[in-house]
């Protein structure tokens, strides 16, 4: 008998809903977008909405958040929308629909997924970074997906890739932030991202790629993959400049078999994030 997956993916400015099946197919999607005061009670109907659509059995929900998230806890924080600040979403959501669930970044999502059913199977030592609104990686070493000790491993939005560089909002200057993150660019360049200069195109994937010369040297990574919206839409040229900085810095022995990919159209997508992370507390089907 088949079985499935609520998969939410909670994003600033749409909350997006689904069911995925045992293999990591989205079999129903739906998206709403986000309404500020009424975000939670709009996610619940949401939720609520898919799961009559959708097949069932349904056996666990999972909740990937473009935001800090306390996974342990069930708490979302967004410094960006406060009205997911505190929101204790594993408690609210579990009692709403009467199923487990988990709850973490997206970035860790992510990786998961790409590990169970996308460009990351069997791999061990991976690194999928997402370049949104803003920057969020997971990690997994041996096997095993990094957490740290209040569960925020992977936020690497604040790695230093150009010392003296631009004024972060963390209070530093030169973090990777500011170079990629699609709100960042947009607030430097005054265009979309779409209309974003060639020059800081490539300043972007030279600041990516250091970033991933130096995770990937300190973390013996053997792949590290790169999707969201500001890859998708700089493309080619963010990606040769990428890997013309990854040229002089890839130098390590460790490094030489270093596989860096841009997943674009191929990634598994953040649904099926949410899936894997419902697979985690799933109760086992005898
Ligand atoms: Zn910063």
């Amino acid at each position: 008998m088949s079985s499935f997956y609520l998969a939410v993916d909670l994003a600033p400015t749409r909350l997006t809903a689904g069911i995925v099946d045992g293999s990591g197919t989205v079999v129903l999607r739906d998206r709403i977008a986000a309404t500020g005061r009424q975000a939670v009670p709009d996610l619940i109907r949401l939720v609520r909405r898919v799961l009559a659509a959708g097949p069932s059995p349904v056996l666990a929900c999972g909740v990937a958040f473009s935001g800090e998230v306390d996974p342990i806890e069930g708490v979302v924080h967004s410094r960006r929308d406060p009205v997911w600040s505190g929101v204790r979403l594993v408690e609210l959501l579990s009692s709403a629909i009467d199923l487990p669930v988990a709850i973490d970044s997206r970035g860790r999502a992510s990786v998961l997924a790409e590990r169970w059913c996308g460009a990351a199977v069997g791999r061990r030592n991976v690194m999928l970074m997402v370049i949104e609104d803003a920057v969020d990686a997971g990690i997994i070493t041996d096997g095993r997906l990094l957490r740290g000790r209040s569960s925020q491993a992977g936020q690497i939005a604040h790695l230093v890739v150009e010392p003296g560089g631009l004024a972060c909002r963390c209070g530093g200057d030169g973090c990777l932030d500011v170079y990629v993150g699609a709100s960042a660019l947009q607030i430097e360049t005054g265009r979309e991202l779409a209309r974003t200069p060639l020059a800081i195109i490539e300043r972007s994937g030279i600041m990516v790629g250091r970033a991933v010369a130096s995770l990937a040297a300190a973390l013996d990574l053997d792949l590290v993959l790169l999707s969201g919206g500001v890859p998708n839409v700089f493309g080619d040229a963010m990606f040769a400049a990428l890997e013309r900085e990854l040229e002089v810095r890839l130098k390590l022995a460790h490094l030489s078999g270093l596989n860096v990919t841009m997943l674009g159209v191929e990634s598994v997508g953040t649904l099926v994030g949410a899936a894997a992370l419902a697979r985690a507390v799933a109760p086992t089907v005898g």
